[in-house]
């Protein structure tokens, strides 16, 4: 396990899923923990699991594509924490999955709001913060979807894709100020994003299409996040590193 001993994360969508158990892991490594989510059940819920188990947390509501709102959460994180060395952009929702033409103006909307509007002002909002830091890393989150494509996922290929994007070009610009920035794409995962949405049979059936014979967990994301954010990735930027149990495989 990797050591985050004095360091503040800031980590979108944490109160379920991957975002979750990402906030666990690295608190349980040392990190202080900005709790980000639209609820404040599911945020209340990842702190307690967090200080249950003697670490730090704190929890900062907003929706991730109300850019105000996210600025003031932000900067409430920074003035809590003394500032953001970590910011994962992790909030996202499911896919709409549905025939090209059944896509509506609503659903590219929101996609393209919460996923793309939601990474990029999140970032501006913490990016000044970090240049005065003299550095900071930040882990986006995109999915196979955005590298290789889905069917019946326009708009979240879309979306998913962007960031892999926006990951390449602030990697470029933003080195000089030592913040790296790299993306995970993950394959299928078991969250509430599947679970809540998909058969059972379905997740059986997928399992064997993957090279590893299963799905993918939340704990396994939180796995290559906290590697990407750590020291042992120092030479890492622009990268898309994809948990996927060899699905996908370029
Ligand atoms: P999840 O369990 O549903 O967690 C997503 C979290 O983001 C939820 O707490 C959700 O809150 C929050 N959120 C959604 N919209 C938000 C907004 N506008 N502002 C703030 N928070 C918001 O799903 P997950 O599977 O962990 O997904 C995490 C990330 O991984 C997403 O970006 C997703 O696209 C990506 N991903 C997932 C998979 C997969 O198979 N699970 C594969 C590839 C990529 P609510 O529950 O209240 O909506």
């Amino acid at each position: 396990m990797q050591n985050f001993d004095g360091k503040s994360v800031f980590i979108t969508g944490s109160g379920s899923g991957i975002g979750r158990a990402t906030a666990v892991r690295l608190a349980a490594s040392g990190a202080r923990v900005a709790v980000h989510d639209l609820s404040t059940e599911a945020a209340r819920e990842t702190c307690d699991m967090i200080r249950g188990a003697g670490g730090v947390a704190h929890e900062f509501l907003s929706d991730v594509s109300d850019v105000a709102a996210t600025r003031a959460v932000v900067a409430a994180a920074e003035a809590k924490f003394g500032g953001i060395d970590i910011l994962v952009n992790n909030a996202g929702t499911t896919s709409d999955f549905c025939t090209l033409d059944e896509v509506t103006e609503e659903m590219f909307d929101r996609s393209i709001r919460v996923h793309v509007r939601g990474t990029l002002f999140t970032t501006q909002a913490v990016v000044p913060g970090m240049k005065q830091r003299g550095g900071g890393k930040i882990v986006n989150v995109s999915s196979i979807s955005g590298t290789v494509g889905n069917p019946m996922a326009t708009t979240y290929n879309a979306a998913k894709g962007a960031i892999a994007a926006l990951t390449k070009g602030w990697a470029k610009e933003l080195a000089p100020f030592g913040i790296l920035v790299n993306a995970i794409a993950p394959g299928p995962t078991i969250t509430p994003m599947t679970t809540n949405r998909l058969a059972p049979e379905y997740f059986t059936e997928r399992a064997k299409q993957i090279p590893l014979g299963r799905w993918g967990t939340a704990e396994d994301m939180a796995g290559a996040i906290a590697f990407l954010a750590s020291p042992d990735a120092d030479y890492i930027t622009g990268q898309i590193v994809s948990p996927n149990g060899g699905l996908v495989i370029t």
